[in-house]
């Protein structure tokens, strides 16, 4: 039978006058996510969106994506048909009577929006559920605890049966939110701060720092990975790739061992607000996290966001590494994450590096050098490359 999918909208229900864009922006990475699987239909109605797939269009991988697509509270597959209780039960035992002959329990729920139809949601319930208890004598009713739950929607146009209702994605879709640019190193932190400023609307651009030959080709191959992971969430992503191989070795000949790693990360965030700037990004990213290492102490976290002329947000800043890596399994870059490839941060490591650098001697030590033609150079060096899903 023709299966189509019901986005049941999350916040962008609550939108006030605003909701339209919302739902335009929701549907138009829907569009952007599923094109490549075929022709798909969209509409939208009392706050969910319909998305009714072609002929020949894989439904299973369709769904999947529908449930990664931010905006979506709850997906469900249903299928459509006439507002009679005649036409709900031939199309629930259709639609379901494979599942339903094999199960031992089952419950009714009906919704109805359309106030006119003429029975209210119980007698609903109890006539579908009558009719199922009849015909498949494996059943009996739980409310509490069914091993099926079929559900019955009465709205404007039509009644939807179904059975499968996962959760969606949740936030809000991407591109709501204006763009920021995430420093996107190939650890397991970064790829998760992307994933969650996604989730607020925010459309991600990466910036990667690789010295080679220091930082080999399949380290930067590893990052361009974990941007194709995030797509299925952040949509196609413009990656930022900067040779950084001078300005290390000129910090690591020019500055005090202790300060390297602090003074190359305001580096860092100097290079990628210049980038930010000619893209339009309004802010920077990063997978810091309080305490988790050396450069991730409050103290050095000041002396950072001092070379910083627009906002860092820091997503995962509260959180541990092991909430860290629940999430990251779940948007699947983890497996990635964890391969072990060299990254410029651990490249001239200090072995004692300063835990409280004071920002005065660190920007004392910074101006001692002159990173300014390094920094050019570098900004006008750097290489993008489309991560498209
Ligand atoms: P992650 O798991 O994201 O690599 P981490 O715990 O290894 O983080 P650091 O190596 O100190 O921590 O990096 C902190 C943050 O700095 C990263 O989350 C990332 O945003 C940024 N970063 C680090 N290395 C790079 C890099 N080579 N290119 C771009 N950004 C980087
Ligand atoms: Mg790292």
């Amino acid at each position: 039978m023709k299966e189509i999918f019901l986005l049941k909208e999350g916040e962008i229900a609550l939108k006030g006058l605003n909701k339209r864009n919302f739902e335009e922006a929701f549907i138009k990475n829907l569009r952007h996510r599923l094109k490549p699987l075929g022709k798909f239909e969209y509409t939208r109605a009392q706050s969910t969106v319909y998305v009714v797939p072609g002929e020949d269009v894989d439904v299973d991988e369709a769904f999947s994506r529908c449930c990664k697509v931010f905006g979506a509270a709850a997906v469900c597959r249903a299928v459509v048909c006439e507002k009679s209780m005649e036409s709900i039960a031939e199309t629930a035992v259709e639609y379901l009577g494979d599942e339903l002959s094999c199960k031992r329990t089952f419950k009714v729920e009906a919704k109805r929006s359309d106030k006119h139809f003429p029975l209210k949601s119980p007698e609903i319930c109890a006539e579908l559920g009558g009719i199922l208890l009849d015909k498949f004598t494996n059943l009996s009713v739980d409310v509490k605890n069914p091993e099926i739950t079929v559900t019955v929607e009465i709205r404007d146009t039509n009644a939807y049966v179904h059975a499968v209702r996962v959760s969606g994605a949740g936030g809000i879709p991407v591109g709501t939110s204006g763009k920021a640019m995430l420093l996107l190193s190939g650890g397991i932190d970064s790829p998760v701060a992307a994933y969650m400023m996604a989730k607020r609307g925010i459309c991600v651009e990466a910036i990667h720092f690789a010295a080679p030959p220091y930082t080999s080709e399949r380290a930067r191959l590893k990052v361009e990975r974990l941007c194709e992971k995030l797509t299925p969430y952040c949509g196609d992503i413009k990656f930022f790739c900067v040779p950084f191989t001078k300005i290390q070795e000129a910090l690591r000949d020019n500055c005090p061992e202790e300060l390297f790693t602090i003074i190359m990360r305001r580096l860092m965030m100097e290079i990628a607000q210049r980038v930010a700037a000619k893209e339009d990004c309004m802010a920077l990213i990063t997978g810091e996290s309080v305490g988790q290492v050396a450069s991730q102490t409050l103290g050095a976290m000041v002396c950072t966001d001092a070379a910083c002329r627009i906002p860092v947000f820091r997503p995962v800043i509260g959180m541990d590494k092991t909430e860290i890596i629940e999430i990251s399994r779940k948007i699947d870059t983890f497996e990635t994450s964890i391969e072990p490839y060299e990254d410029c941060c651990t490249v001239f490591t200090p072995k004692h590096p300063k835990t409280r650098p004071i920002l005065e001697e660190v920007v004392k030590a910074q101006e001692s050098f002159d990173f300014e033609p390094l920094i050019a150079e570098a900004v006008e060096n750097t290489e993008l490359k489309v991560i498209k899903l």
